[in-house]
Parts: C-alpha cells; structure tokens; sequence
C-alpha cells in the first residue's frame, strides 16, 4: 500500500514507496530514488553535508523533475553530477 506521509515539522507531505522514497530533515525536500537523495546531499571537505538545490536549471535540463511532492530523475551514476559541479 501507498501512502500520503506529512512530515508535522514542515508540512510537507508526499507518497512513500518503502524505502525508495526519502525526506530529507536539513532541508525538508522529498526525493524518490536513494541515489537521488544521496547525491542531493554534497559532502563538504570538513565532513558537514550541504544539500543541493534540485531546482536549479542545470539539474533541470538533466530530467529532473518536481512530481507528487517528491523529486525524481533518471538512475544516474552516482558521479555524473558530482563532476559537473566541481567544475
Ligand atoms: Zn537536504
Ligand atoms: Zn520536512
């Protein structure tokens, strides 16, 4: 069964699938695909994380895409973006 979740601290509120589907706490957006979550959250040289913004019009163009309350793209690998943004 899915079903609608609300996170009480933001408001949010998306459709989880199990464990594909992850809320991110710093931030407060939803991300479907644990690949899509993992790369949203940029690891800093001193260890602190910094999250990406997904709506940017570079991330946009690579199928990103606002749906249902959640953001979802294509399975990357999970460096394809991690090179563009070093650059
Ligand atoms: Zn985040
Ligand atoms: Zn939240």
């Amino acid at each position: 069964v899915t079903g609608l979740t609300t996170h009480g601290a933001c408001g949010a509120t998306w459709k989880q699938h199990g464990n594909r589907t992850g809320h991110c706490g710093v931030c407060h957006r939803t991300f479907e695909g644990s690949g899509l979550f993992d790369w949203h959250q940029e690891l800093q040289a001193d260890g602190s994380v910094i999250c990406r913004d997904p709506s940017r019009p570079e991330f946009a163009k690579k199928g990103l895409r606002f749906l249902d309350g959640t953001w979802r793209g294509p399975e990357w690998a999970r460096n394809v973006f991690a090179e563009e943004v070093a650059s």
